[in-house]
């Protein structure tokens, strides 16, 4: 096989690096697979010459958006593994009764496993549905069961319905020794109770957004939802970024829903979308999530780079928190 390494110097030999070569290979084209693979080489090269700066506060993020399979739970599992992967602690909270994210995270959720449907029943503290993720040290899981499905019913008659997972983990926040740098929350695909209590137990919720033609439709309605937790609930409630998800390179729809975001979002949109993958819808069902399974892949990348975005906004957001 020819060897497609390169003598470019006089003085010694220096070897392309690989993005070089698929550069070279496949020039600069950002559509097709090649293009797509020499970009993604490039953009990780970038990425490990930057560090993530830490949040001077924990950061509370919900992952919401009311539509199903937008990419919610792709989005807040690969954003908090790469947070992790990163040095960051994390707590994740998985706050849908699919439990798709406690099985990203490789995670058993039989009925009966202690998880966040104990918790916001207050039946356990938080510390005791605590599970570790076996690829990150640094990520501590909070799984879900269906059980969850139950919950909205459940706790409809109480006083507190609504701030029931705030005050549990405002609890568990401050009874810890450790420091949580991000704490992220998977929520369902409604505007409900369980939703609810999410917006009311962060401060800041960030909206995944499937790059498809019906992308907008429903999003104006999701803002005014969030407008009114931050009327109720939560006071101090901003959405910090709209990221889309399922970007197909090849086709103009997917530029145009990105420019139409981009234009009624101007301070929300982050700059990195995410890419279709094969390989991130893979991941779950090897119980990873694709920073492990496919960490040098073209989602993989992009959602370590969504990831810094978010990291980089860390001061902006707490000014804008009040911090
Ligand atoms: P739900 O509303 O049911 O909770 P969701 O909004 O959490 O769904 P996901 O479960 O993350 O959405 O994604 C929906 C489907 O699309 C899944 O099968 C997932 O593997 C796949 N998927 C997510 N992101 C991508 C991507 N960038 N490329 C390809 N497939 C993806
Ligand atoms: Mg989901």
């Amino acid at each position: 096989m020819a060897d497609v390494s390169r003598e470019t110097s006089d003085a010694g030999e220096h070897f392309e690096t690989a993005s070089e070569v698929l550069s070279r290979i496949f020039g600069n084209s950002s559509s097709g697979v090649g293009g797509e693979l020499a970009q993604s080489h490039l953009a990780q090269e970038k990425l490990d010459e930057q560090t993530f700066p830490k949040p001077k506060q924990t950061r509370l993020i919900a992952f919401a958006n009311q539509k199903g399979g937008v990419g919610k739970t792709t989005t807040a599992v690969n954003l908090a593994a790469a947070w992790a992967e990163a040095g960051m602690n994390v707590l994740f909270i998985d706050l849908d009764p699919q439990g798709n994210a406690s099985s990203a995270f490789g995670i058993p959720h039989p009925v009966g496993t202690p998880s966040i449907y104990d918790v916001i029943e207050k039946r356990i503290p938080m510390q005791d549905a605590l599970q570790k993720s076996d690829h990150f040290d640094t990520l501590d899981v909070v799984p879900s069961t269906l059980s969850l499905s139950g919950t909205e019913l459940e706790i409809a008659d109480l006083d507190d319905r609504w701030f029931l997972l705030r005050d549990t983990l405002d609890a568990y926040l401050k009874s810890s020794s450790k420091h949580y740098d991000y704490v992220a929350i998977d929520c369902p695909p409604s505007i409900g109770l369980l939703v609810l209590n999410a917006l009311g137990a962060v401060h800041e919720v960030i909206i995944p957004v499937q790059a498809q033609y019906y992308a907008l439709e429903g999003l104006s309605q999701l803002v005014s939802s969030i407008e009114a937790a931050q009327n109720g609930v939560n006071p101090h409630l901003i959405i910090s970024g709209m990221l889309v998800t399922m970007y197909d390179r090849r086709t103009v729809l997917s530029k145009n829903v990105y420019e139409q975001l981009a234009e009624h979002y101007p301070d929300v949109i982050l700059k990195t979308y995410i890419p279709s993958s094969v390989k991130l819808a893979e991941a779950p069902s090897f119980g990873e999530t694709a920073i492990t399974y496919d960490p040098k892949g073209p989602g993989t990348v992009a959602y370590r780079e969504a990831a810094l975005e978010i990291a980089k906004r860390s001061d902006k957001v707490m000014k804008m928190l009040g911090n």
